[in-house]
């Protein structure tokens, strides 16, 4: 079978002097051709240096042509991707490096920082040419090793094979307005992550579209680049877009001119941020909701093709969904989604409030390196996400089952409490975590970010929520702060926190 390396042999075949590239940090243009011959030269210097079929190469690249080449180079070399943050520090570096067992890494630098027996190659050959090399892996081969950005625990190396990447390309190629081979995509987002690498980058080398790439995210600057490179196509954060509102209505509608479809993922997208686009420019954000482990999209608001604001949308077509009941007996602790002899009950359509379950053909083949808790026998995978579907068959996400707080035994989760804070207009943004307590087994402590220039007491926050929120729910500390952890992609970190 014919695995992820395929379709740049087959853009390169279709459309070689198509613009494959634009790396707008460097300057780069690629096209298809330019880019099968970079990705070739690269792979025959991987194998030279004794990267065998199955071999783990990191790269350790900005979202940049660098990172494309090394991608391709390395599966046509038969290896096992691991994109690693270019900006990780060195203890995690070390950690995903030993845990993956890389033996070589791409990178820009020299690699002194690098653990002795991991050779460090540049991202692209130079030199003489090697001997050619181009090995054959697809299906159940694993292309990649993502590990998760760890906003809930220690990162874990997801095992995506060549069918969950290709089976979630495939699902994303049927929802309303696709991406065409006409498509220009600005990607900002990081490839190092699954959320960049798959529904960004991949999709567009399936479909033969251009990818537009940057670095960094810097609204006034992003938005030149959409204008200067004819932008069709944003594949973006609830950041990007937050930031991009703030501009206003006349920058945004200058900006977005050739813009015809925008994506927004990873993390709950703001409906006022929504409402804010659609007014300056009469575009809409679709929302989608995934996870590494699902390679990685699993519902969109694309599937009908109209935004719900507070709603993730539908399963993509030929994903699964299903909730389940992780609530266990009376009085016991929930029910841990990681844990295969606990038995969850299936809710049917009004059953509310349950742990989100998928199954397709785009889950992924377990964790590294012994393929543990992937998806049951039955095909199904138990997420972390709790979520209920309204009347008309639209997902809500209400939390993570991690971070529910049981004070009580009353379940409380955070992002109820954080949206009431966050109501008041000299909050910037809030979040909540469970703290030990000693009467009440755990109670909620609040993190503030002051809107510039505000000031707010505890009291303030505490009296608000106690106006609006159950009294097990209101904040018991608050402590104020200049900012909040998040991780590559925006999302909140509560580990940190706690
Ligand atoms: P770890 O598993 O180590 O905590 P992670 O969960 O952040 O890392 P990812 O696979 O990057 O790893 O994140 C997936 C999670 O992101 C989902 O389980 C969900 O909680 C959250 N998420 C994704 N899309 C959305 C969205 N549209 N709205 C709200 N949350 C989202």
């Amino acid at each position: 079978p014919e695995g992820v390396a395929a379709l740049l042999g087959t853009a390169a075949a279709d459309r070689p002097s198509g613009v494959a590239i634009r790396d707008t940090d460097s300057g780069e243009v690629l096209t298809w051709a330019g880019l099968d011959a970079a990705a070739a030269a690269q792979a025959a210097r991987l194998a030279e240096a004794g990267v065998t079929p199955g071999d783990r190469v990191a790269l350790r690249l900005p979202t940049s042509a660098d990172f494309v080449v090394g991608l391709f180079a390395a599966l046509r070399a038969g290896a096992i991707v691991v994109p690693i943050s270019p900006q990780a520090p060195a203890p995690e570096l070390h950690r995903l490096l030993d845990h993956s067992g890389a033996l070589v890494v791409l990178q820009r630098t020299a690699g002194d920082d690098l653990p002795e027996d991991v050779v460090a190659l540049p991202p692209r050959a130079g030199g003489a040419p090697a001997e050619p090399v181009d090995v054959v892996r697809g299906g159940e081969d694993i292309a990649v090793i993502s590990y998760t950005s760890g906003t809930t625990g220690p990162p874990r190396g997801v095992m995506l094979s060549h069918r969950a990447l290709l089976a979630n390309l495939a699902q994303l190629s049927q929802v309303q307005g696709a991406l065409q081979a006409t498509d220009r995509v600005l990607i900002t987002i990081p490839l190092f992550h699954v959320y960049g690498l798959g529904p960004g980058l991949l999709q567009a080398a399936a479909v033969g579209a251009t990818a537009v790439l940057s670095e960094r995210f810097e609204a006034v600057r992003t938005l030149e680049l959409c204008v200067e490179h004819r932008v069709t196509s944003i594949t973006g954060v609830p950041v990007m877009y937050a930031e991009f509102a703030a501009l206003g209505a006349e920058a945004l509608g200058r900006g977005l001119a050739t813009v015809r479809r925008m994506n927004s993922g990873a993390a709950p997208l703001h409906p006022k941020v929504l409402t804010a686009i659609r007014q300056a420019t009469g575009l809409d954000v679709y929302e989608g909701y995934g996870l590494t482990e699902c390679a990685p999209v699993v519902t969109s608001t694309l599937v009908t093709g109209y935004p719900k604001p507070g709603s993730v949308g539908r399963p993509l077509p030929g994903v699964e969904l299903r909730l389940v009941d992780s609530d266990g007996a009376a009085g016991e602790p929930p029910l841990d989604p990681d844990d295969p002899d606990d038995v969850f009950d299936v809710l049917d359509a009004e059953g509310g409030t349950g742990l989100v379950s998928v199954r397709g053909a785009n889950l992924f083949s377990g964790y590294w390196p012994d393929g543990t808790s992937g998806p049951g026998e039955d095909g199904w995978y138990r997420t972390g996400d709790v979520g209920y579907l309204d009347s008309e068959g639209d997902l809500h996400l209400v939390d993570r089952a991690n971070d529910l707080i049981i004070v009580n035994g009353f379940n409380v989760f955070p992002r109820e409490v954080e949206e009431v804070i966050g109501r008041l207009p000299e909050v910037a943004e809030a979040a909540v975590v469970g703290v030990v307590d000693e009467r009440s087994g755990e109670a909620v402590k609040a993190f503030v970010v002051p809107a510039e220039g505000a000031s707010l007491s505890e009291q303030q926050v505490v009296e608000h929520c106690a106006a609006r929120l159950a009294g097990y729910k209101v904040p018991h500390a608050v402590e104020f702060t200049e900012s909040l952890p998040h991780s590559a992609t925006g999302k909140l970190r509560r580990l940190r926190l706690r």
